[in-house]
């Protein structure tokens, strides 16, 4: 018997939802989405917690886009909610403790520095880069000007080396450089941390904008299913269920998982996420707040500034805590770690992938990059058009 569907999709985050649409929509594909978790939205999953306060259970997500076509595209399942994202560094000081704006910016200069010498920096850097440029903190160390050193290493010393060093277990000069580039210096008093054209929450929650584009007809949707029990790969054949499966499988989990680890382990960090609930309108000063000087866990959000709930005497708030994944069970690889060698690991799962033409690796894990969800969205609407061409 042949299968009903025409098209296997393995994940139901942004990458399998989007992918699974488009092809039932506008490719009028039978589409089957098979999903490990009991729900759907992958990471950026979001649900109320006991005392009514909506969470994001992986982790704050803030969503930010320059491209129009996915901000119109998710537009069709959500109405948004205007939020632009801002972020303090909290830091002992002399005085107590100090919150700068980070991105390090000109006002975060003034808070260290006071008005005058921040003035007089603040000259020198923009002549020396230009105003509302963005500057990465590696670049900025290069910089001979003995007051910019100073500078620099200010800001390595009391935004980078210690939140990067919780973060990845490694300073910042010895990761991905593209990493710290997410979070340059900004010669600029705009505090926000993005500054994309579009900025903002889904109104109602990201999980019922993830129901609704999975919500088709001609799409199938099983929750709590693990692809590893239904899909085998042989020699250059898909099977699914124990017989031959001839459609497109598009897979978005972990490119390791999918060969069972049989080169090794793609590293990645996890993180433990400690929630607690606190009997006030807000907790803290910002919708997240780093400690980039000192503590355990890397940042605070408090979901309250991020969802615009209202909820009065009841807010929660969610510490990161970060740590090598070990591919235990519960465990989620959340942050490739990227360098020459992973790479090529990762180049030797993906030469697998590519001996199965139907097969295609889409995602953040998939594809071993540290994905935006936009970016991934922008990607799996492309993967679509090439598709059904
Ligand atoms: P995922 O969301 O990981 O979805 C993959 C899905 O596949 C999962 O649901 C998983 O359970 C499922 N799956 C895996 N293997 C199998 C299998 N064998 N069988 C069945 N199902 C399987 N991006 C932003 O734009 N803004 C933010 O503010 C932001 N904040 C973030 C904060 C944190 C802590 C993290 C970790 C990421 C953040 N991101 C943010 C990135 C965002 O989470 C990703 O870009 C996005 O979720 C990637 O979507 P995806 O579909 O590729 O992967
Ligand atoms: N970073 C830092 N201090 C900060 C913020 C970021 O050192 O206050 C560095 C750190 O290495 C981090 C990276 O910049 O992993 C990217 O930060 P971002 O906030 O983009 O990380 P994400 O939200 O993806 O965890």
């Amino acid at each position: 018997m042949d299968h009903p569907f025409d098209c296997l999709v393995i994940g139901a985050g942004m990458a399998g939802a989007i992918c699974a649409r488009e092809l039932a929509e506008r490719g009028r594909k039978k589409v089957l989405v098979l999903e490990r978790r009991n729900h759907v939205g992958g990471n950026a999953y979001d649900c109320f917690d006991q005392t009514g306060v909506l969470i994001h259970q992986y982790g704050p997500h803030i969503f930010h886009t320059n491209d129009k076509r996915v901000f119109d595209f998710l537009s069709r399942f959500t109405h948004w909610r205007s939020y632009e994202h801002q972020v303090v560094a909290n830091i002992p000081s002399q005085e107590g403790r100090l919150e700068l704006p980070v991105p390090f910016n000109l006002i975060s200069m003034e808070v260290v520095f006071g008005k005058e010498k921040a003035a007089s920096l603040a000259k020198r850097l923009i002549a020396a880069y230009g105003r509302e440029k963005k500057v990465t903190i590696l670049e900025l160390r290069q910089n001979p000007d003995p007051d910019i050193a100073d500078l620099a290493r200010y800001v390595y010393e009391h935004v980078f080396v210690h939140y990067t060093m919780k973060q990845w277990g490694q300073r910042p000069e010895e990761i991905d450089p593209n990493t710290t580039a997410r979070v340059p210096v900004f010669l600029s008093e705009d505090s926000r941390y993005f500054q994309d054209v579009y900025q903002g929450m889904p109104q109602e929650g990201y999980t019922p904008m993830f129901e609704k584009l999975l919500d088709h007809p001609d799409i199938t949707l099983e929750l709590g299913t693990d692809a590893e029990k239904r899909l085998t790969l042989e020699e250059a054949r898909v099977l699914l269920d124990g017989r031959p499966f001839h459609g497109t499988v598009i897979y978005t989990g972990a490119a390791d998982e999918l060969f069972s680890c049989k080169y090794g382990r793609l590293p990645y960090r996890t993180l433990d996420f400690r929630f607690e609930t606190h009997p006030a309108d807000f907790w803290q000063s910002h919708g997240t707040v780093n400690y980039t000087v000192d503590q355990d866990y890397t940042r605070i959000t408090e979901f309250k500034y991020l969802t615009g709930q209202e909820l009065p005497g009841v807010t929660t708030i969610m510490k990161e805590y970060s740590r090598a994944y070990t591919g235990a069970e519960g465990e989620v690889p959340y942050y490739a770690i990227i360098n020459e060698e992973n790479n090529a690991l990762y180049g030797r799962y993906k030469a697998e992938a590519d001996r199965f033409p139907q097969l295609h690796l889409l995602g953040r894990l998939a594809e071993y990059k540290y994905y935006n969800m936009d970016a991934i969205a922008a990607r799996a609407l492309a993967l679509c058009d090439d598709l059904l061409k």
